[in-house]
C-alpha cells in the first residue's frame, strides 16, 4: 500500500487509549506515520464502535481524499470491518491483498435553505414536545403529503440498519444509490392521512420537508449521532451528495454478511 499517513480518531477512555497505543505501535512497525491531525492524512482510522466511526467521519469533515478503516473495541460492526482484539487480522490482510476499497452515499441536509450537513447513517427530524409535530413533504418541489405524528428518519443505505430499521424501514444494500424516509409515529385517520410505509428515493431526488409554525414547534433535528443546533428550523432539504465516503473492507466480508451476523 503507497498510503503511509494515518490518524487515529478514539474517545478518551482507558479501554479505548489502551488499545489505541497497541495499535499504534503495531502500524508504526509496519512502517506507517502516525498523524497529530487529520489534514494530511491518507487513512483516518476510528478505534471504537460504529458511533464512534460516525463521530471520526464528521469530525474530520466527511474527506474523499482520505481512506476511513473502522476498528471495533469489542467485535465487528457495520462500519468496523476489523476488531481491536485481533488487529494482527488487518495487517495480513493488507499483505496478502484481502482488502477493497467500497464506497458509502451519503446524505446532504440543508436547513432553512442556508446551512448544510453531511450524515452518514441518517438525518432524523422529531417533535421535541408532546404535542404532535406538523411538516409539509416535497418531492422534487412537488407537494407530496402532510406528516403529523413524532417525526421522520431519512436514512442512506448503512444507515438502513440503524434508526431506520428501528422504525421499520427496508435494509437497503449500499451498492444502491438512494436514500430511505421512515415515519416515526405518525398519525393516520380520516382527517390526517400519509403514505404510511417507507419509501426510496433514487440518487437525483430532493426531498423538501417544511415545518409550518402553526403552535410552537420546535423540532429536533439529528445528524447520525449528532443534534444540530437551530433555533427556528423552517425548511430541511434533503438529497444525496456528490460525493461517497471510503472505507477499508475485507474482500470476504459483504454487506449481507454483516446484516446476518448482526440480526440472524
Ligand atoms: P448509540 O445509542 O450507541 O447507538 C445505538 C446502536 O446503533 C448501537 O448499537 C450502534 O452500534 C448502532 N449503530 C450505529 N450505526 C449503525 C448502523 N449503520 N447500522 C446498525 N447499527 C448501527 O449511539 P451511536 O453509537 O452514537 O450511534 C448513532 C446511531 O444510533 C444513529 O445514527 C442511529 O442510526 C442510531 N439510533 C437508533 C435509534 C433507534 O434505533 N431507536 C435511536 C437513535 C439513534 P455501536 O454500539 O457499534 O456504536
Ligand atoms: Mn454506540
Amino acid at each position: 500500500m503507497s498510503r503511509r499517513k494515518v490518524f487515529f480518531y478514539y474517545r478518551e477512555d482507558d479501554q479505548s487509549q489502551r488499545a489505541a497505543q497497541h495499535i499504534k505501535e503495531r502500524s508504526q512497525a509496519y512502517g506507517f506515520t502516525i498523524l497529530n491531525t487529520h489534514h494530511d492524512a491518507d487513512i483516518i482510522c476510528s478505534i471504537g464502535s460504529d458511533g464512534t466511526f460516525l463521530q471520526a467521519v464528521r469530525h474530520t469533515g466527511f474527506r474523499t481524499n482520505s481512506l476511513y478503516v473502522g476498528i471495533h473495541l469489542e467485535n465487528l460492526g457495520f462500519y468496523c470491518d476489523f476488531s481491536a482484539k485481533k488487529i494482527e487480522d488487518l495487517f495480513e490482510a493488507m499483505d496478502k491483498e484481502m482488502l477493497q476499497v467500497r464506497r458509502y452515499p451519503v446524505i446532504q441536509s440543508t436547513i432553512n435553505e442556508t446551512s448544510s450537513f453531511y450524515c452518514l447513517n441518517e438525518c432524523s427530524i422529531r417533535s421535541s414536545i408532546l404535542k404532535t409535530f406538523v411538516m409539509e413533504v416535497y418531492i422534487d418541489g412537488e407537494y407530496f403529503e402532510t406528516f403529523r405524528g413524532d417525526g421522520m428518519v431519512i436514512a442512506t443505505p448503512t444507515g438502513s440498519t440503524g434508526y431506520n430499521k428501528s422504525v421499520g424501514g427496508a435494509v437497503v444494500d449500499p451498492k444502491l444509490p438512494c436514500f430511505q424516509v421512515s415515519e416515526i409515529s405518525s398519525i393516520n385517520n380520516n382527517d390526517f392521512r400519509t403514505l404510511g410505509s417507507s419509501f426510496i428515493l433514487g440518487e437525483d431526488r430532493q426531498l423538501t420537508l417544511k415545518i409550518t409554525h402553526e403552535g410552537l414547534q420546535h423540532p429536533l433535528v439529528g445528524m447520525d449521532n449528532e443534534a444540530i443546533n437551530f433555533s427556528a428550523i423552517r425548511q430541511v432539504d434533503v438529497k444525496l451528495a456528490d460525493f461517497r465516503i471510503k472505507t477499508l473492507k475485507m474482500k470476504s466480508n459483504s454487506f449481507w454478511d454483516k446484516v446476518k451476523r448482526r440480526f440472524l
